[in-house]
């Protein structure tokens, strides 16, 4: 079930889709996806689907992942990396292995809690967790050369760009429930400059309300 050819089937899947960076394939090729899912829905691992996590959250779908990894990734430096919605950790393990560190915030604890566990498995260290809304940013870390959010609010959340370095990017789903785009936005200076990416479909940016 999570066997080589399953896994092989999806990297020409994210490869069909247009994802071209071998750096970015050749990690979510050897990143066990199943280990981040509940043993009801492991099977499904390596279908390129968002699945449910519990509390009404998802882990994202491997072409997202990618598609979000390599804009990162081809627009400039990754050295300190900042992300938004940890989720159950899918995102963050490919990151780290691209990052020389990165900061993660998540607003719901079992999830964050879940999270670590997952990362400590795949013995990936350069990662400081923090359960806390996200849409302030980690201003202590700052600034970043890149912010990837994986959750979509309504408006972006000015501390964010504010916390970017120069030359960062922040990489952002915006928009409700049923219209989403994904942009990404570049500092030089005081300007800001937005490319829109793709339409895409996350679970919407909570502001202001954590879980335990
Ligand atoms: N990155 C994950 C996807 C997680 S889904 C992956 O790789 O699969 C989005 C996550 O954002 C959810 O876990 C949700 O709880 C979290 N989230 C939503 N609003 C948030 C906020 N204001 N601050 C931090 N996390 C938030």
């Amino acid at each position: 079930m999570t066997s080589q050819r399953t896994r092989e089937r999806l990297l020409g899947r994210l490869i069909d889709q247009g994802i071209q960076s071998m750096q970015v394939l050749d990690i979510i090729r050897s990143t066990p996806r199943h280990i981040f899912l509940d043993e009801a829905l492991s099977h499904r691992a390596y279908e390129d689907v968002a699945l449910p996590i519990g509390y009404n959250q998802t882990i994202s779908q491997p072409y997202i992942v990618a598609r979000m990894t390599e804009a990162l990734l081809k627009s400039g430096s990754l050295e300190k990396v900042l992300e938004i919605g940890t989720g159950c950790g899918y995102q963050t393990a490919v990151m780290a292995q691209l990052a020389k560190s990165v900061y993660t915030v998540e607003r719901i604890k079992p999830l964050l809690d879940r999270a670590k566990r997952n990362l400590k498995l795949l013995k990936l260290r350069n990662i400081d967790y923090k359960h806390d809304d996200g849409s302030a940013g980690w201003q202590q870390h700052g600034p970043f050369d890149a912010i990837i959010t994986t959750a979509a609010p309504q408006q972006i959340p000015q501390e964010l760009l504010l916390q970017l370095a120069e030359g960062g990017r922040l990489l952002i789903p915006v928009g409700g429930d049923d219209s989403q785009e994904l942009q990404l936005i570049s500092r030089h200076g005081d300007e800001f400059s937005t490319e829109v990416l793709e339409a895409v479909r996350f679970v919407p940016l909570l502001v202001g309300q954590l879980q335990h």
